[in-house]
């Protein structure tokens, strides 16, 4: 019988647990909101219906997952567990020496500490530094430098692969500064979760090859990375998602991720080393004395147990369709009703260009964590500023001066919620781009130094 390309698309697994989502009414939401301080990271999970706050380890684990807990060998050395976890890491990258971490952040400052140990001042170029990447970096006194392509920049611009680096910058600062890294963020989270096509990984591993510089992965979402190749890139239709991520790492001299993402897990992580160098000595070192022994490196015997599936599951191709276009779905829905994006929608969320959203919002009032604001009060919905109040700069005397770009990131969990979902977002959405003149203006009125976004207090103004 032939087959017939059934055009209604659903999610490809089943319910077999489920959470109650909170249901809330508006005179409550007004009520919690000031309590949070107009700062969605002060608010109880329990009054957010939808929860678009972050992708980081807010999937929902499959049955398979749940199971394999159980087989979690909690000893100490030599686990069975991470045994399974390590030959899961090695089968998908291809690199032999793995070291576990409780998350993404702890291989960045174990890898960069051992890089400033050995190059102080040293200047670390990427097509971009994730925030923690960044700021480990930059706490071990070197420079985070980002050379994203110019189509990064041009939100409304539609393009296959934004996220790529700049191979011209890449040679040009390899050359003229003191290089001892290349990192390339797949796919790229600062600018919207954009993918990097496989000849921008390529030839940026030559350039770096030639200049005797290594090329690190930050992979947290290679495996979306992989399926924007597979659909976007010539050569690649045929390949499964795991070729195509084995192909990626071929390129590379270690990797490390934050698996809270692509593997599925709510908590985890690996620092990976392609060979035996002095960098994997002195990773090993700083292991121990951090995160705990070379066989758990901070998880659990069941965490590496549910990450080793996760990292499978992943890669499933039909899983990666519907992430993918679930995300586009979304996008696409917002753009019809009148929001703004940054187009094509990236894997993991939609981002709203808010200058564009809300041209006459006066700049100094927190445009994008106003309509987080209003977004919460209207429906429900958790989403992050990216904007002045997370970029943070201050003038001086106490004045927040205004950001080059002001989204709001509508991050979205792994097989958390359904198409429905998706429609009441979009509703929502389209009921607050036909009433912006509802949306309240906002003030400081407290805030620490550094990282203030997590933990400022705010006002409505008028
Ligand atoms: C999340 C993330 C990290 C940090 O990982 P954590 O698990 O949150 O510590 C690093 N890089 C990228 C690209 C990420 O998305």
């Amino acid at each position: 019988m032939k087959e017939i390309q059934w055009k209604t698309k659903f999610e490809p697994f089943k319910i077999k647990v489920i959470e109650a989502v909170p249901v809330t009414t508006a005179a409550e939401r007004l009520a919690v909101l000031k309590r949070a301080a107009y700062n969605p990271f002060n608010l109880p999970a329990e009054k957010v219906t939808i929860d678009f706050l972050t992708d980081s380890g807010t999937g929902a684990m499959s049955d398979k997952q749940w199971g394999a807990l159980m087989a979690g060998d909690e000893s100490y050395a030599g686990a069975k567990s991470f045994y399974r976890f390590k030959d899961a890491v090695t089968s998908v990258t291809g690199f032999a020496n793995v070291l576990p971490v409780h998350q993404g952040r702890a291989a960045e400052r174990i890898l960069f500490g051992v890089i400033a140990s050995l190059k102080p001042g040293a200047t670390i170029v990427s097509n971009a530094h994730f925030d923690t990447t960044r700021a480990n970096v930059e706490a071990n006194k070197m420079e985070a430098l980002d050379i994203p392509v110019k189509e990064a920049y041009l939100f409304d611009t539609p393009g296959p692969f934004k996220g790529n680096i700049d191979l011209a910058k890449l040679k040009k600062v390899i050359k003229e500064k003191n290089v001892p890294l290349c990192v390339m963020t797949v796919t790229n989270n600062s600018f919207g979760g954009q993918p990097v096509s496989m000849a921008n990984i390529r030839e940026a591993s030559k350039i770096c090859k030639e200049n005797g510089v290594p090329m690190f992965l930050d992979c947290a979402r290679f495996a979306e990375n992989a399926y924007f190749i597979k659909t976007r890139e010539k050569g690649y239709q045929n390949k499964t998602p795991e070729q195509i991520a084995r192909e990626m790492f071929s390129y590379a001299d270690g990797a490390w991720m934050s698996s809270k993402k692509d593997a599925l897990v709510n908590i985890g992580g690996f620092l990976a080393f392609k060979n035996d160098t002095a960098w994997l000595q002195k990773a090993k070192e700083a292991l121990i004395l951090g995160e705990g022994f070379l066989n758990y490196g901070g998880m659990s015997g069941r965490d590496m147990e549910a990450l080793a599936v996760g990292l499978t599951e992943g890669l499933d191709e039909n899983y990666l369709a519907y992430r993918i276009e679930s995300t586009a779905y979304l996008g696409e829905g917002l753009l019809k009703a009148g929001v703004p994006i940054i187009y094509p929608p990236g894997g993991h969320g939609v981002y709203i260009d808010v200058k564009k959203f809300l041209p006459n919002f006066p700049q100094s009032k927190f445009p994008a964590q106003s309509l987080v604001c209003h977004m919460y009060k209207t429906g429900g919905i958790r989403a992050v500023e990216i904007g002045m109040l997370m970029f943070g700069r201050r003038d001086g005397k106490g004045n927040w001066l205004p950001a080059e770009m002001e989204l709001v990131r509508l991050a979205i969990p792994r097989r958390v919620y359904t198409k429905s979902h998706f429609d009441y977002v979009i509703e929502v959405m389209a009921h607050i781009a036909k009433n912006k003149k509802d949306i309240k203006g906002l003030a400081v009125a407290w805030a620490p130094e550094t990282l203030s976004h997590f933990s400022a207090k705010l006002k409505e103004v008028n």
